[in-house]
């Protein structure tokens, strides 16, 4: 069985939290430490630990990830200039929170996707 993390509490409103969308399959909240003006954390309801831990019965999830980004990214006004969508997996991806996420950040000019 995975661990729970502090997410799973979250998305059941046990500890606060600035949730911004939920619906039966994902929930979304702003992050605690935000690296730009707009820092959304998009994480489905159920616990998948990593992006290892990614089955065909997550499509649903995994898919509704994408359209909920959308609909905050038009929300926050950062549509048209753009933003980044960002999964991180394991040390090497530098995850920190073992129940799978998707970053959504913009606001301003994100620069390289990664350190030259
Ligand atoms: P990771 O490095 O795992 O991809 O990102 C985890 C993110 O979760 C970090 O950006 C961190 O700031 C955020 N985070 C960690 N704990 C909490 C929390 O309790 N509340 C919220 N809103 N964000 C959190």
């Amino acid at each position: 069985m995975a661990q729970e993390t502090i997410f799973s509490k979250i998305i059941r409103r046990e500890i606060p939290a600035e949730v911004l969308y939920q619906d039966e399959l994902v929930t979304a909240f702003r992050d605690i430490h935000p690296r730009a003006p707009t820092h959304i954390l998009i994480v489905p309801n159920v616990l998948i630990p990593t992006a290892n831990d990614v089955e065909a019965e997550h499509e649903a999830a995994l898919g509704r990830l994408f359209t909920v980004a959308r609909k905050l990214a038009a929300e926050a006004g950062i549509a048209q200039n753009g933003y980044r969508l960002i999964v991180n997996c394991n040390e090497h991806g530098g995850q920190e929170v073992f129940h799978l996420h998707m970053h959504l950040v913009g606001g301003k000019a994100l620069g390289p996707m990664l350190a030259r």
